[in-house]
């Protein structure tokens, strides 16, 4: 296997089945990557974490400052917002494979360019291909707007169930806006995401017995 194999996609099987290895050699393209500006400012490359076989991926914008320093993705003040926001579904978030649209932390926390966005593409690509999620949870308008190909604002199709190529499509608030945005009364972004994770557990939990059902009929 070898760079030429990039993206690895849902049709090239053989090297999605060699799962490990091509784990491993997505990891190591990040790391020395350097296809894009964003790689000059880095302090380490986030290429996201989780359970690699949950059925659900969790896609926000850009590592921010910690998750720069960790080298972890949502591990700053959004990203404990988001544990507990899960925590509140009933929800572990090892339970999830957690990634961002682009692996390296844009200056000033700025909003990826579409060029960045297209160069990293590769490596999105290739996670989905490799998770295979029933699943996916986009944060914020960043994920919306680059995997949907759409206008429409968060705001507008949050909580709803869209389809992306097959896949169930879930957008939620960034934890970030949920942050600048902190009431807890009825309609407000809180309580509104309270609600959206309410409704993503209930198909979680069938994807995941779904999942699990798949699993075993393989090893029966
Ligand atoms: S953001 Fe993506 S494409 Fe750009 S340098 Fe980092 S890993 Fe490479």
């Amino acid at each position: 296997m070898n760079a030429a194999d990039f993206p690895f996609s849902p049709g090239n099987g053989e090297i999605a089945n060699k799962s490990d290895e091509a784990w491993n050699m997505l990891h190591s393209c990040l790391e020395n990557c350097t296809e894009c500006p964003l790689s000059e400012g880095r302090t380490k490359v986030v290429p996201g974490e989780g359970d690699r076989k949950s059925p659900v991926m969790f896609i926000g914008e850009a590592p921010g400052a910690d998750e720069d320093i960790q080298g972890r993705p949502f591990v700053g003040r959004a990203g404990q917002l988001l544990t507990q926001i899960l925590e509140s579904g009933g929800i572990r978030r090892d339970e999830a494979y957690i990634t961002n649209v682009v692996k390296c932390r844009p200056p000033q926390n700025r909003v990826p360019t579409v060029q960045e966005m297209m160069s990293c593409g590769k490596y999105l690509e290739s996670q989905i291909a490799l998770i295979n999620p029933r699943i996916i949870v986009c944060l914020g308008n960043t994920p919306l707007k680059w995997l949907m190909k759409t206008t429409e604002g968060i705001s507008s199709v949050r909580g709803k169930w869209l389809t992306w190529r097959g896949i169930d499509f879930f957008p939620m608030f960034h934890p970030s806006y949920l942050l600048r945005n902190d009431s807890r009364k009825v309609g407000s972004p809180k309580h509104l995401t309270w609600q959206d994770v309410q409704e993503l557990r209930k198909r979680w939990k069938a994807a995941a017995e779904a999942s699990r059902s798949t699993s075993e009929g393989a090893t029966e």
